[in-house]
Order: structure tokens, then sequence, then C-alpha cells
């Protein structure tokens, strides 16, 4: 048995994804044999973490100000918005360059398979605010190619044309391999899945 510290510092690594009992052991016993120094810099680091990250409150893009620099910038074309499942998945179109537009992040997708991961999880009432603006021309769904991904793209594709006909709904190309995050796609393939999108 552990004591209470080590116990609990164990269970709250436990809720990060992919960390069971043995590596939030493994994890905890590092730190404590590694000393003060880099547990502080961790301890400084999820500080900073809470104190200056903000949420967009546009793009809902994890930014330290609000609108993030995305939002803000005049050299970017504030009428494409390209919607992506999360925050990673800005940081891998910008990486690829074809992309000047701004972005929605939904934070999530709709799981037809989970009940509980339902449309009004996901930031889609804060995505008709801004179409309700009538500044946006293209909505690009840039979501993963598998059944959340395209359950939620069906759903956004659905509403988008009823409510806003105007509104010139895109997809990326195929290409990109099949079920796989958005996040892993390299960047030539991500990037000519975007230039090709229809
Ligand atoms: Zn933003």
């Amino acid at each position: 048995m552990y004591s209470a510290p080590i116990n609990n510092l164990i269970e709250a690594l436990k809720k990060l994804p992919s960390v069971g009992q043995k590596t939030a052991e493994r994890f905890v016993f590092h730190w404590l044999a590694s000393g003060k120094k880099e547990v502080n810099e961790l301890r400084e680091s999820l500080d900073d973490l809470l104190k200056k990250v903000k949420s967009c409150e546009i793009c809902w893009n994890f930014s330290d100000a609000s609108p993030c620099s995305i939002c803000a910038s005049s050299k970017r074309d504030q009428s494409i918005v390209c919607v992506v499942a999360e925050v990673p998945d800005i940081t891998a179109i910008e990486k690829t360059n074809e992309y000047s537009g701004a972005y929605h992040v939904l934070r999530g997708l709709v799981d037809a398979a989970e009940e509980n991961n339902a449309i009004g999880d996901i930031k889609t009432n804060e995505l008709w605010k801004r179409l309700e603006t009538k500044k946006i021309k293209e909505v690009i769904l840039a979501l993963n190619q598998d059944m959340p991904g395209e359950t939620t793209a069906m759903y956004l594709e659905r509403e988008i044309k009823k409510k806003w006909p105007a509104i010139k709904v895109t997809r990326l190309a195929r290409g990109l391999p099949m079920g796989s995050d958005l996040q892993y796609a390299d960047e030539v393939t991500l990037g000519s899945a975007l230039k090709n999108r229809h």
C-alpha cells in the first residue's frame, strides 16, 4: 500500500488518456526519484496552463489571447471557416501551408455508438452563431474520416444547407488514410486533400 499523497497522484494521473495503474506508478516514482527541480517545473507548467491559456471566444482554439491570433488576423480570410474536431487538428492543417482561412473547433465529434456524446456536447450552437452573421462564404468540414467524423459531417452539412443555403459546404478530398485522425496524416497528403476539397 502506498501513502495517501502517492495514491492520490496515481488516481489523478489515471484520468489521463491511455494512462493505467502501472504507467501512473512509473510517473510518480520517477518524480520522487528525480527530486524537486523537475517536479517544480511540471507544477509551473500546469499553473501556466491554467492561468495563461484561454479558449478563443470565436473559434474555440486554445490560445493565450481571445480572440486568438488566427481570428484576429487581417491576413486570414475570415469568410472561410474550416471546421475541425480538436485543437491539434489546427496545427496539422497549419503545417500544410495550404490554408489561410479561419477555423472552428467542435471540441469533439458526435459518436452515434455512444449515447452520451450528443450534438449538444459539441460547439455547434457556437458555429451557427458565426454563420448567422452572414459573413461566412464557405465551411470546410475537415473531420476525421471515420464513423464519428462522418456522422458529424453529415449532420453539419444537412443543417447548414437547410439554414444557410447560400453557404458553400465542402469536404476534404479522399486520400487520407481511412479511420485515422487528421493529426496523423502527413502534411503533403493533408495539404492536397485540402486543396482538392469538393
Ligand atoms: Zn480563434
